[in-house]
């Protein structure tokens, strides 16, 4: 009998203890079948499995990992703030560093407050947004993912669309009563809800370029209309950056968009891999929160003295010049290779990037919201993910995410992607 692989042990022994052996519900493989692979190690664009298999990673830790594993100077300055001491629960100069470097390359935001996941920004900027307005009311979209937090967690995509739940159980309805969930890129929906309920809508909360439904981008017209109507009727605009921030480019989506959110929500690429978010906004309203305002909101973590290092590391590394430049070709080279390589073995495809974040669908056109991506046959997402998984390729288990580009990715790495891409796609074209 051949030996089991060193992954379905450590899953045997990850599901005695773990519920469904992971932290996070999309690492399961759920959607995909198939055993996760547990990652040893990772460095620039590669990461290894326990049984040592390399793959070219396209997660990037769902985000964080924009300049590749193990950036020298980013582990030199974790290495160094180490030394000094892990968490001291009392103000650090590293906190208002990374506060002035956020505040100075996102111009929307004239404050910010640290966190340590984007669950909790976007929580926090959802509870500011309604002490700031003293309104109930907030207005999300169908498959925008806004992290756990209970009045968020509707009709979200990412995790919660593979497991075919609108919403999570232990979520009474009173308390996503006032979330208000309507279509993406639906201007008459939206203009319909400011003119019931307009005086009521504390906040419109919006993936501006959606990654939890894959990646579908909200239209110029539609980004637009929230502007208007949330200035209009008093309410605030919250673009949840957590994913776009420092990926789609330095500005964001607000940046691609040309859009002036009131509020901004952070994360991953922000904290170059340590837990690490921020939410900010104009004066006026962040000092709406505690200890200057009625706002409450607080963590024993929050600003961690490790994790800013590991922050500020990343943020100087992609301020410098071209940064964006060269990671946005790399990142139209690998999707315009996959298109090819799709149309030549007549599969349906297409894709779409902003920077280094990109999203493919095997469909023939670009779905423009969530009802359209979930037509997306799983059945051969699922043969391409594992065919390229088993190529050395590690795409997100799941057609509902977008993929991530890191600087530390290589014309040759893109290659070897379009290649293996092309192996599966004959597959799936005689299928
Ligand atoms: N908002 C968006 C747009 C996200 O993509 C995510 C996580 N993928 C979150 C919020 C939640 O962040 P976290 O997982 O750090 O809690």
């Amino acid at each position: 009998m051949s030996q089991p692989d060193t992954n379905d042990t450590l899953f045997e022994r990850a599901r005695a203890v773990i519920p469904g052996g992971v932290n996070s519900p999309v690492r399961a493989f759920r959607a995909v079948g198939g055993t996760p692979r547990f990652i040893r190690r990772a460095q620039g664009a590669y990461m290894w499995d326990a049984a040592e298999r390399r793959y070219i990673d396209y997660i990037g830790s769902w985000g964080p990992m924009i300049l590749g594993h193990g950036h020298p100077a980013v582990v030199e300055a974790v290495q160094s703030a180490v030394g000094e001491g892990f968490s001291f629960g009392a103000p650090t100069e590293r906190e208002i560093e990374l506060a002035e470097a956020i505040l100075t390359l996102m111009p929307s935001m004239e404050m910010v407050r640290l966190v340590s996941s984007g669950t909790e920004a976007a929580m926090s900027a959802l509870r500011l947004a309604r002490g700031a307005t003293g309104r109930k009311v907030i207005v999300k979209f169908e498959g925008c993912y806004h992290g756990h937090a209970d009045a968020l967690l509707v009709k979200a995509g990412s995790g919660l669309a593979t497991f075919g739940n609108p919403t999570s159980a232990g979520v009474p309805p009173e308390v996503v009563q006032h979330t208000l969930v309507l279509r993406y890129n639906d201007i008459a929906q939206l203009e319909e809800a400011f003119a019931t309920q307009g005086q009521d809508i504390a906040c419109v909360m919006i993936e501006a370029i959606a990654g939890n439904m894959n990646f579908v981008r909200a239209s110029q017209a539609f980004a637009q209309r929230c502007r208007e109507l949330c200035t209009q009727h008093g309410a605030l605009l919250v673009f949840d950056e957590v994913m776009t921030g420092f990926r789609v480019g330095l500005t964001g989506a607000q940046g691609v968009l040309g859009i002036t959110p009131d509020l901004t929500v952070l994360g991953k690429v922000i904290g170059g891999g340590m837990p690490l978010a921020a939410f900010g906004g104009p004066r006026d309203i962040m000092e709406q929160l505690a200890p200057l305002g009625p706002v409450y909101q607080a963590g024993t973590l929050s600003g961690n003295p490790v994790a800013t290092a590991c922050g500020l590391a990343t943020l100087r590394e992609i301020a410098k010049p071209g940064f964006y430049a060269t990671l946005a070709a790399r990142t139209r080279k690998l999707v315009a290779g996959l298109k090819s390589a799709a149309d030549q073995e007549g599969v349906p495809f297409s894709v779409d990037s902003e920077g280094g974040m990109f999203g493919f669908f095997l469909l023939d056109q670009l779905p423009q919201d969530y009802g359209s991506v979930m037509k997306s046959d799983g059945a051969r997402f699922n043969t391409l993910f594992h065919g390229l998984l088993d190529r050395g390729v590690y795409i997100a288990p799941a057609l509902y995410e977008a993929g991530f580009v890191s600087a530390a990715h290589s014309d040759e790495d893109v290659a070897a992607t379009v290649e293996a891409a092309h192996e599966v796609f004959k597959e799936l074209g005689r299928a």
